[in-house]
């Protein structure tokens, strides 16, 4: 419900970026900086600049593994409207699935892009699924539309087909591969091609300007979302059944409606690399995203009872926030991200870590944007910001009021690491400083262990796969000095399975589905009946107990 206290939160949208390594989310994202007018030039993040991917292995890898939070402005074409976008960085590699979760938790919804040459790439549907776990509502950007092979239909389908949702197009290329020379906002029916390389310069035609060859298609696409937006509207259905068009404003109210409900999934395409769309990305992120006011209150549980607490957003309510990222800056040490739930957090104050029974000082608090960082004194409910001065503060934490009755939020799953090495020091006088620096990273991240055997004095170091591992002992080289070597990978708890039986129902919520396991994602294909079923490619992560595993076939 909005307030005169709450009013601000209607102009606030916190979202992610997800997608499958390669779908052109650093792209995405960089371009979404540079129309904020945050980024001062495109293309900076590869120059060394502090933005999103700002550490300098990521960049030699090219994957994205922080999530912090970064804020932008957006004022909403055509409208002198402004903005806040909180952008929170998740990452594609399956590996960071812990990276992904703590980010799904602090958003409220999300941008989905896909390699419109690609369509829906297994990983994509990991993290489509994982938002899908967490009720984020989702838009859905088909990306390089300019590339060859690309296909607007192909995304399209793909979402129907493999991701089971209802796919709502809202726009259509005109024209694809090298064709691809602008977008048709099938809503508006409003053409808009691009005058200059930078994106720039954009020229809105009407509905008389969509070029022959397009109508056709125009007709067809336009006809699937309204049919989507009819489903969740029954202004737009009575319409729909009698053949008549819904005005403008119906469509975008019941596309929101449909969107936020998590039932329909409005697709937009371009081509981040040629700054082709993002300005109309993030329009429709405005438009069909939620604000933090249209999601689900998060809940609290009371200590030691079954009771639970609901916290709306409300700057003036009691204070509920969520660590979900630490990162160690080098020039202000630690850095806790906090999103903050309800209440207002104050530089200076004491608050109180609700899941480790501690007193912490609040000292400075920071907005970051992608190229600066803004100290604020407040960060209020429905925003997020970093905090300096937290030592205990971990991923995950509940952070409230001093003095306040103890309530944990919802958390974050912590999965189980999938993979071991043995780690030593490659000159035994580093023994010391690898511990600490190993434990340092242990920190930061929840999914890396480090453990020391008794016996054998062996340090063993334990994560969500070899990549993951293989950048924290990077990191290690990197941030402390240390040179290790490391021991062949024991895979610890990963299994592939190819047949399984008498699984039904303990693995699988509908037959033929997609199932989960704690944390381990299963797609079955059913085999004729009282066969079982086939499982592919079965874990991500996670433990499977060995009595519904049969060896493979
Ligand atoms: P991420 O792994 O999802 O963050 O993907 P990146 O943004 O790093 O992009 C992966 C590759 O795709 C890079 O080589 C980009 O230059 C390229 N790319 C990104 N967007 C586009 C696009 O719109 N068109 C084309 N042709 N290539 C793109």
């Amino acid at each position: 419900m909005t307030t005169k206290a709450t009013n601000y939160l209607t102009h606030f949208r916190n979202i992610g970026i997800a997608a499958h390594i390669d779908a052109g989310k650093t792209t995405t994202t960089e371009r979404i900086l540079f129309f904020t007018g945050r980024n001062r030039s495109i293309g900076e993040v590869h120059d060394g600049a502090a933005t999103m991917d700002w550490m300098e292995q990521e960049r030699e890898r090219g994957i994205t593994i922080t999530a912090a939070a970064t804020t932008a402005r957006w004022t909403r074409s055509g409208t002198e409207q402004e903005y806040v976008v909180n952008i929170i960085d998740t990452p594609g590699h399956v590996d960071f699935t812990i990276e992904v979760e703590r980010s799904m938790r602090v958003l409220d919804g999300a941008v989905a892009v896909f390699d419109s040459s690609q369509g829906v790439e297994p990983q994509s549907e990991t993290v489509w699924r994982q938002a899908d776990r967490y009720g984020v509502p989702r838009i859905a950007f088909s990306n390089k539309m300019d590339k060859t092979g690309a296909s607007f239909e192909l995304v399209l389908n793909d979402i129907r087909e493999r991701l089971g949702a209802i796919p709502a197009p809202i726009q259509y290329p005109m024209g694809e591969e090298s064709d691809f020379k602008g977008i048709i906002d099938i809503v508006r029916m409003q053409t808009h091609t691009f005058a200059n390389d930078l994106g720039t310069e954009i020229v809105v035609g009407e509905v008389g300007d969509i070029p022959e060859k397009f109508v056709g298609k125009v007709a067809e696409m336009r006809a699937m979302m309204i049919e989507a937006a009819a489903e969740v509207d029954e202004d737009v259905m009575m319409k729909f059944l009698e053949g008549e068009d819904p005005t403008v404003e119906e469509l975008i109210s019941a596309l929101r409606k449909g969107t936020i409900a998590q039932k329909i999934f409005p697709v937009l395409c371009g081509s981040a690399l040629k700054n082709k769309g993002v300005q109309l990305l993030l329009d429709a992120v405005i438009d069909y995203l939620p604000n933090p006011l249209e999601v689900p209150a998060i809940v609290g549980k009371v200590e030691d009872s079954e009771e639970t607490v609901t916290f709306p957003p409300d700057p003036d309510g009691k204070l509920a926030a969520l660590a979900f990222k630490i990162m160690a800056d080098p020039y202000v040490g630690r850095l806790t991200f906090v999103r903050i739930y309800s209440g207002t957090m104050q530089s200076g104050s004491y608050i109180m870590n609700a899941s480790k029974d501690k007193r912490e000082r609040v000292g400075r608090l920071l907005k970051m944007h992608a190229n600066s960082r803004e100290e604020v004194t407040e960060l209020r409910a429905g925003e997020l910001g970093a905090v300096i001065g937290l030592r205990d503060s971990g991923t995950g934490n509940t952070l409230i009021g001093d003095g306040d009755d103890a309530v944990l939020l919802e958390s974050i799953d912590i999965p189980e690491p999938v993979i071991k090495l043995a780690i030593e020091p490659k000159t035994k006088a580093d023994q010391e400083k690898m511990g600490v620096g190993l434990q340092k990273l242990a920190e930061e991240d929840p999914t890396f262990r480090v453990e020391s055997d008794q016996e054998s004095g062996q340090t063993t170091i334990a994560g969500m796969g070899e990549l993951h591992l293989e950048i924290l002992v990077d990191r290690l080289r990197r941030e402390y000095k240390v040179e290790a070597n490391v021991g062949a990978p024991q895979v610890a708890y990963r299994e592939t399975i190819t047949r399984a039986t008498d699984v039904e129902g303990k693995f699988v919520r509908q037959s033929g589905g997609r199932g989960q396991f704690g944390h381990v994602k299963i797609k079955a294909e059913p085999l004729p009946p009282g066969s079982g079923f086939v499982f592919e490619n079965a874990v991500v992560g996670g433990t499977i107990p060995r009595e519904y595993i049969n060896p493979a076939q």
